[in-house]
């Protein structure tokens, strides 16, 4: 793991490069994410101290007992297009270091980061046959969900996909953590720094082109002008956002990852108009679009909670404002979302932050931080729609998911054999 992360680190240009040409995404964008699933690798080195069973000491006489994390063997790995290196890199340093041997079925959008991780193990001395690649879509997966050789699957994609891998996988017996779509709302609070709400709303609703499921597609303004006041200053910034390809180093965000997809945001943005929402800036109509996949960036105001585009994950560079009242109005409003995997607060104020924090369902919360995507020694996961399986991904999770847990009692006697026992044992 030590000379995996190391080869790694000599070679992310060209893994960014590789993730880039195929996905679309800004170089500096692929070069983030290979360090954050590089912090999985060096969580992975230090797994032993994870793995570390409990003891304990004559429960009877002469009798010690302790537990100890073995692995679960054949595990599997399905990941999405959007992180073709940093999701893949959520899975396979810890189901390796935990002992499994692990199969990826990366996005046949962009499985090329996926064969460079395997090239670069190799060469990090990984005996062959540990760590397997194989490529395809829906029939591979449905394969590995129901191949008896298979002990555990991770997943990482939409929500009806995730659906279906985790009934699937736990029909045919295997451990399943899927994990889902999203729809990640940030309360803005009368008294927070707009400026800074503002940039990190920028960042996170249009970076990657929206296409992360830790991107903010909502923006709860709280209180009476908060919406207006964020408007003047977020419609001049989305309005010159620069658009362009990968290797154009000034672009803040590149082309939606295939035509298909760019129609279905298109579709999202039509829909908005027609349920009565405002469109403040039009992604469509953006200037210097050019050949390719590119769309502007997007921004509504006036969305309602029965609308489609405040309901549905749409994946690209589009940004709703919703209003409500106060805080405990937003904290309802997403509550009651179906998909719960990040939020976020702006605020000035520490017990509003902290009420939120307690009072939010969802599975990841930042503080006046718009991708609280936890570090690698904490764990990712969402609840509801966002999270099927018990197990949130990497970290402690991580290694829980990973291995199954032997509890052993021993004795060692030094004399005459005790006579046969027929009641339940008790400590003597
Ligand atoms: P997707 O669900 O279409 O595909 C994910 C994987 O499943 C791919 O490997 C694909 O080949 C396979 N697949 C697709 N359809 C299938 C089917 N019918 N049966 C079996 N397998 C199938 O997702 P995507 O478009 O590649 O990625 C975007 C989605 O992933 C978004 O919804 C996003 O929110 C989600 N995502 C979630 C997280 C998270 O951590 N929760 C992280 C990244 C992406």
């Amino acid at each position: 793991m030590f000379r995996f992360r190391d080869l790694l680190e000599r070679a992310s240009d060209e893994l960014a490069e590789a993730i880039s040409r195929e996905h679309g995404k800004t170089l500096s964008d692929a070069r983030g994410e290979i360090v954050r699933g590089m912090e999985v690798v060096e969580f992975a080195c230090g797994i032993p101290d994870l793995l570390k069973g409990e003891h304990n000491e004559s429960v009877g006489t002469g009798v010690d007992a302790f537990s100890i994390r073995q692995p679960l063997g054949v595990v599997a790995g399905i990941t999405p297009f959007n992180f073709p290196a940093m999701v893949p890199l959520w899975m396979f340093p810890v189901a390796l270091a935990c002992g499994n041997t692990f199969i990826l079925k990366p996005s046949e959008r962009d499985p090329s980061a996926s064969v460079l991780l395997g090239r670069l193990l190799h060469e990090a001395g990984l005996p062959a046959g540990v760590f397997n690649v194989i490529h395809g879509d829906r029939e591979i997966v449905d394969g590995l969900l129901s191949h008896p050789g298979v002990a555990a699957v991770s997943f990482v994609g939409s929500t009806p996909v995730a659906r279906h891998v985790h009934l699937e996988g736990t029909k045919h017996g295997k451990r399943v953590q899927a994990l889902g779509g999203a729809k990640n709302h940030a309360v803005i609070m009368p008294d927070a720094d707009l400026d800074d709400a503002v940039n990190a709303l920028m960042g996170a609703a249009y970076g990657s082109a929206g296409e992360r499921c830790m991107a903010i597609s909502i923006a709860v303004a709280v209180g009476d002008d908060t919406a207006d006041r964020l408007i003047a200053k977020l419609e001049p910034k989305v309005k010159t956002l620069r658009i362009g390809g990968y290797s154009d180093l000034n672009a803040e965000m590149g082309p939606l990852i295939t035509g298909e997809h760019r129609s279905k945001v298109c579709s999202y943005i039509e829909s908005g108009v027609g349920e009565g929402a405002n469109l403040v800036v039009d992604g469509r109509s953006s200037s210097n679009l050019g050949k390719g996949f590119f769309l502007g960036g997007s921004l509504f105001d006036g969305v309602k909670p029965q609308m489609r585009i405040y309901q549905e994950e749409i994946f690209g560079p589009v940004l709703g404002i919703v209003r409500v009242p106060d805080l405990d109005a937003a904290i309802d409003l997403i509550n009651a979302h179906t998909y719960a995997n990040g939020t976020a607060i702006f605020t000035r104020s520490g017990s509003a932050a902290r009420a939120f924090t307690s009072a939010i369902e969802v599975g990841m919360v930042g503080v006046n931080v718009p991708l609280p995507v936890p570090m690698a020694f904490h764990s990712f996961g969402g609840w509801r729609s966002s999270l099927f399986g018990d197990h949130h991904i990497y970290g402690r999770e991580g290694v829980r998911f990973y291995t199954r847990l032997k509890a052993v009692t021993q004795r060692w006697p030094r004399d005459v054999q005790n006579a046969a026992e027929f009641s339940m044992p008790t400590m003597k």
